[in-house]
C-alpha cells in the first residue's frame, strides 16, 4: 500500500462552525506531507479528529487497515500514531530525560517481578531505555538539558522535547501541529535536517506550519484548507502558484 492514510468525507462541526467539511485526502507513506491554510481553517481539529482528542460527525480516517472514527486518542497512539500540539504538551515537574523515559517504557516496560526484585534483567532493561531516550534527546538537540526541569524550556526546547517523546514512541505516523512555531532561524534550520531524515527512517510526517518557506522546502505534496474545506492538494511547486492558494494567503494579510 502506498498510502499509510486515508480521510474520507471528514467532517466536525462546533455548534454552528462548520470546523471541517467533507475532507477527503491520502497520505503517502514515508513522505514529509503539509497541511497549510490561513488561521482558522481548521487545520488543528482535523488533526485532532485523525489523532482520536475529537470525534468526527461524518467520514471515514483509515491508518494502516485501521478504521480510526471514534476511537479513543490511546488506541489511536498504540497503532503507531503519535502527534505534537500546538502548544507543547510535556510534563512540566519531571527532567528533560524522564519525559522522554516515559515515552520509552510505554512502549518496552520492564516486567513487574523484575522490577520489585530489581534483577539483573531489570538494570539492564532500564540502561537500554536510558540510552535510547539520550538517543532523541541528541537528535533534538536536548543532550545538555537532559537533568533540567522540562517546565523550565523555552519554547523552542519544549517543542523539541515533545518531538523527541513522541519519535521515542516509534510511531508510523507523526502529526505535527506547528512544531517550528516560536523557534528562531537556526533551531528551524536545526529542526528542518533532523526531521527530512526521518522518512529514510521509515516514518511518515503530516506537518501543519505557519513558516511555508519552510514547509515548502520538505514536503512533498501540500494539502491546503480554507474554512474546513480542502482547496488544493498537490506538491509545492504547483500549490505555490494556484490561484485559489494565492487568494486565499493574501486575504489574510
Ligand atoms: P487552525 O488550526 O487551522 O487555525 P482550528 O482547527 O483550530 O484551526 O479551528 C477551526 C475553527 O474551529 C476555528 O473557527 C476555531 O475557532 C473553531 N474551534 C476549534 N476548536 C474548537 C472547539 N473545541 N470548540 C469550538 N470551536 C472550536
Ligand atoms: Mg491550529
Amino acid at each position: 500500500m502506498a498510502h499509510i492514510l486515508e480521510v474520507r468525507g471528514l467532517a466536525k462541526k462546533f455548534g454552528a462552525l462548520q470546523a471541517v467539511k467533507d475532507l477527503s485526502f491520502k497520505i503517502k507513506r514515508e513522505t514529509i506531507s503539509a497541511l497549510i491554510g490561513p488561521n482558522g481553517s481548521g487545520k488543528s481539529t482535523t488533526f485532532n479528529l485523525i489523532s482520536g482528542h475529537l470525534k468526527p460527525d461524518k467520514g471515514r480516517i483509515i491508518f494502516e487497515g485501521h478504521h480510526l472514527e471514534g476511537l479513543p486518542a490511546e488506541t489511536v497512539a498504540r497503532l503507531g500514531l503519535a502527534r505534537t500540539f500546538q502548544t507543547p504538551q510535556v510534563f512540566s515537574h519531571l527532567t528533560v530525560l524522564e519525559n522522554v523515559l516515559l515515552a520509552v517504557y510505554q512502549r518496552k516496560r520492564p516486567g513487574k517481578i523484575s522490577s520489585l526484585l530489581r534483577t539483573p534483567e531489570f538494570f539492564r532493561k532500564e540502561k537500554a531505555a536510558r540510552e535510547e531516550a539520550l538517543y532523541y534527546l541528541e537528535r533534538f538537540f536536548l543532550a545538555d538539558e537532559a537533568h533540567r526541569e522540562a517546565g523550565e524550556l523555552p519554547l523552542g526546547k519544549l517543542r523539541y522535547l515533545e518531538l523527541a517523546r513522541a519519535l521515542a514512541l516509534r510511531p508510523k505516523l507523526l502529526l505535527l501541529d506547528e512544531a517550528a512555531s516560536g523557534l528562531d532561524p537556526r533551531e528551524k534550520e536545526d529542526l528542518a535536517r533532523t526531521l527530512a531524515e526521518l522518512p529514510r527512517e521509515g516514518l511518515t510526517l503530516f506537518w501543519v506550519e505557519h513558516d511555508l518557506n519552510l514547509l515548502m522546502g520538505l514536503a512533498e505534496e501540500v494539502i491546503v484548507l480554507d474554512q474546513g474545506r480542502k482547496i488544493a492538494q498537490g506538491p509545492p511547486s504547483e500549490i505555490q502558484k494556484d490561484p485559489r492558494v494565492i487568494q486565499v494567503y493574501l486575504g489574510e494579510e
